[in-house]
């Protein structure tokens, strides 16, 4: 299933799997002159202030019938570095290792999606971490008990045509 017929405009629209994830938005809210002192890059990763990890995970969302995930979203989220640190040995043996954290990444086809409360899986033998909503929300809803073929639709005229 790669397009749709859509019931609101009658037109094909495609399904989109997979969305970009730019820079997050926290560091683009960083003045230019500060960039350099607050901001260290690592790999893929970012540290501001020394305080805050942000790093990219997958989002999974799968569909009832298939095992495959049908979507994945690729986010920023925040974790705490002194928890990252703190945890460095278990990383190194490559462990998987759980942070809480915050999704720093809006999705288009939410409402609310960023700020949401997660729970971060990182392996380091990984490029991406592994994102599990926590915080009550649709999201969480999508990813915790898998989604219909209607389900799919809605994301999609929710993407498409988004209520007012
Ligand atoms: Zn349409």
């Amino acid at each position: 299933m790669d397009k749709y017929e859509c019931k609101i405009c009658g037109e094909e629209h495609n399904i989109f799997k997979a969305i970009k994830s730019p820079t997050p938005q926290r560091i683009l809210e960083i003045k230019e002159s500060e960039l350099q002192q607050r901001v260290k890059k690592i790999n893929n990763s970012f540290i501001i202030d020394d305080e805050t990890f942000l790093l990219l995970g997958d989002i999974f969302i799968s569909k009832k019938d298939t095992e495959e995930p049908f979507f994945i979203w690729p986010v920023w989220v925040s974790i705490s570095l002194a928890d990252f640190k703190s945890k460095a040995e278990e990383l190194k043996e490559k462990k998987n290792v759980e942070f809480n954290g915050y999704l720093e990444t809006a999705i288009p086809f939410y409402k609310k999606a960023k700020g949401l409360k997660v729970k971060t899986i990182v392996n380091i033998s990984y490029d991406y971490a592994v994102i599990k909503i926590k915080e009550g929300s649709q999201l969480k809803k999508d990813q915790s008990e898998k989604i219909t073929e209607k389900r799919v639709l809605e994301i999609m005229e929710f993407f498409y045509h988004p209520p007012g």
